[in-house]
């Protein structure tokens, strides 16, 4: 049996998944606002250091796994795009990293450990995230990335939490490829949940505008989904089945990121970053098309 640090243990997603690998017999040590075994405030830098290290105590040094599911949502108000920032992406990619040596640790034995990081259909179904924003958080600015979210308004809160999924996803997606991550026998997913009935969208259909805006957004197969499926799939990204499973973002979100992006995405990519041998393909066309004049 292992043991995984599980953020956001206290509602939830992660109360789900917390509940789910107790009862398979698993030690899970959570964190979260209070109700854990690690009690600390993400939204600060001192909050992440105590349960990072807090976390490492009480593992011993070694993690089977993590999931990261403390969160929040398009908090209303100004000046909580920073909050949202703090939780969001620092609040995982913090704790990642002090983690990562202890995962490694879990891996030696030669099964790999996994973490599951939950990230949000928001990415790819919010409009206008400013790029600017990404980048700001990816090197490690949230006050700047504050700033480049502050002109949306009272809209700033969505665009904030918009830009700290995306830019969560492309941190897992960047750190899961590498030596330290995958090298080290650690795989690194996100899950990407639509609307799912926990206590965080509760409060949002708890207002009546926001509620309208959330009964509006197109979800082809109907309703909310459950957190205990998606606790479900956590599990599964923890498990054996996920040991070649690297850097992806599974979108659980009953059909809306597919009804917004049909054709965005599998694309082709580019030839500048693909393996060289690819580029024959490029330089049989051109002699083909060439030959054919
Ligand atoms: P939830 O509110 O039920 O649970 C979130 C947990 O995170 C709570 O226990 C809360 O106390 C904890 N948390 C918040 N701020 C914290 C802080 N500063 N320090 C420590 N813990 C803190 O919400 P949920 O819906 O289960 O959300 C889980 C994750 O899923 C979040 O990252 C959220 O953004 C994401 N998500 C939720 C939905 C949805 O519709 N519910 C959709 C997509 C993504």
């Amino acid at each position: 049996m292992g043991t995984y640090a599980v953020t956001g243990s206290a509602s939830g997603m992660g109360q789900q998944a917390a509940q789910k690998l107790r009862a398979a017999g698993h030690t899970v040590i959570g964190v979260d606002l209070a109700g854990a075994e690690v009690v600390a405030d993400l939204s600060t830098p001192a909050g992440r250091t105590a349960a990072a290290a807090e976390v490492l105590a009480a593992a011993g040094g070694r993690l089977d796994g993590a999931v990261l599911a403390a969160g929040v949502g398009p908090i209303p108000g100004p000046g909580k795009a920073r909050i949202i920032f703090e939780v969001n992406y620092f609040g995982v990619t913090e704790l990642l990293e002090a983690w990562r040596p202890a995962l490694a640790r879990g891996a030696a034995g030669g099964t790999s450990t996994k973490v599951v990081v939950i990230s949000s259909n928001s990415t790819t179904t919010i409009p206008l995230v400013p790029r600017r924003a990404v980048r700001a958080l990816l090197g490690g600015d949230a006050e700047r990335a504050a700033r480049a979210v502050r002109l949306f308004g009272a809209n700033a809160p969505s665009i904030a939490y918009g830009a700290s999924k995306i830019a969560v996803s492309r941190w897992v997606r960047r750190r899961a490829v590498t030596g330290p991550w995958a090298g080290e026998g650690i795989r690194l997913n996100a899950l990407a949940p639509g609307a799912i009935l926990t206590p965080l969208l509760e409060k949002q259909l708890a207002t009546p505008k926001e509620a309208k805006n959330i009964r509006a957004f197109p979800v082809p197969v109907g309703g909310f989904g459950a957190p205990d499926q998606l606790a479900d799939w956590m599990v599964f990204m923890l498990s054996d089945a996920a040991d070649f499973l690297c850097g992806s973002v599974i979108f659980v979100d009953g059909g809306s990121d597919a009804y917004f992006r049909a054709d965005d995405w599998p694309t082709r990519p580019t030839l500048a970053g693909t393996p060289r041998y690819l580029w024959r393909f490029a330089r049989a066309a051109v002699k083909n098309r060439d030959s054919r004049r």
